[in-house]
């Protein structure tokens, strides 16, 4: 089990003021962490002179505070809105998308009016009747580390199992999903397990849990009745990728092909300027980033990014297709890019 343990917690002062908060604040008041305040909700206590000691301290640092903006970010094409619980996240995944997303100091950063936000969802939900509305609670952090501190997640899932209309899902690489397992969730969450060969976790995932683990969590989930499935990513067409991926897909064919579970699969991309941050942080990173053996594709945030050539891709998807429709339906491929 791996919990996160920060080294510091900044509370923005208003977060004192709501019962997951104070409950925060209680449990910490008793460890051996620095106990920091923000009044204005500015966060300018996280120490270091590089970026790459700011990145590391960040990952330390939990910040305690309230969402400000109820208008959600759009989330498409896998849900209509985002859902903000949390933002940032301890794991230290060198190809991490939040790496470019939130700039110099990626600190975790737990909302505590989860009550307002959740009055907010059904405002959206209402909005789209007599149609459904999906959330998804993970598109900028990992939910599942900070959920004992929370319990945000906890009472999503039993929110949206109330509704009649609204549909939760978040992706996690953790595996802490014990406190989850008897909440009343309706079959309206959707948990996805994104997973890798244990040689692209333990040389590019620092900080998460192996693979082994996240099936063995997986199996619990989908035993406790919830909607599952797995997002293979990124995929590294590394010397011996087939063996190492048809492996995975092995493991989890022996698992649950008697269950309906989903897949997405997402080849590795990357921008120049994530590239430009994770050699400011990871200098000696080994990921594949070589512009010139890639293809650049523009995409539809104006920005360009570097994928596999076509013929790997293409290569990439038969691959995966043969695979998984040796013990899953066609259908459960959700897509493969
Ligand atoms: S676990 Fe997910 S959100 Fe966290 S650092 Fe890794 S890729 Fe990023």
């Amino acid at each position: 089990m791996i919990l996160f343990q920060p080294k510091r917690v900044i509370f923005e002062n208003a977060a004192l003021e709501y019962k997951t908060g104070k409950k925060i604040m209680e449990y910490f008041k008793h460890k051996d962490v620095e106990l920091l305040f923000s009044k204005s909700g500015r966060i300018t206590q996280i120490p270091g002179n590089t970026a790459s000691e700011m990145y590391f301290e960040s990952k330390n640092t939990l910040v305690v505070g309230i969402r400000k903006s109820y208008e959600f970010q759009s989330c498409k094409p896998s849900a209509h809105y985002q859902l903000p619980l949390v933002s940032g996240c301890m794991g230290m995944c060198e190809y991490c998308y939040l790496n470019t997303r939130m700039g110099k100091k990626p600190y975790t950063k737990v909302y505590v009016n989860i009550d307002e936000i959740l009055n907010r969802a059904d405002k959206y939900i209402e909005e789209k009747l007599p149609g459904i509305t999906v959330f998804e609670g993970a598109a900028t952090s990992d939910p599942i580390p900070v959920e004992p501190y929370t319990g945000n997640l906890s009472k999503c899932i039993i929110h949206f199992g109330k509704s009649k209309n609204g549909y939760f899902k978040f992706v996690t690489k953790f595996t802490d999903v014990d406190n989850l397992l008897s909440l009343n969730h309706n079959g309206k969450t959707t948990v996805r397990f994104s997973i890798n060969t244990d040689k692209i976790i333990s040389e590019f995932e620092h900080g998460t849990p192996k693979l082994k683990d996240r099936i063995n969590a997986a199996v619990k989930v989908i035993d406790a009745g919830y909607n599952v499935g797995f997002i293979i990513a990124p995929v590294f067409l590394n010397p011996n990728w087939e063996t190492e991926y048809r492996d995975i897909i092995d493991k989890i064919g022996n698992n649950f092909s008697d269950s309906p579970i989903t897949f997405e699969i997402i080849s590795h991309r990357f921008t120049k300027k994530a590239k430009e941050n994770i050699l400011t942080v990871y200098p000696k990173t080994m990921l594949p980033m070589e512009e010139e053996i890639r293809k650049f594709k523009y995409g539809q945030f104006g920005y360009g990014k570097y994928v596999y050539k076509d013929d790997e891709l293409n290569y990439m998807k038969e691959f995966f297709k043969e695979n998984i429709e040796k013990y899953f339906d066609k259908s459960s491929i959700k897509y493969i890019i």
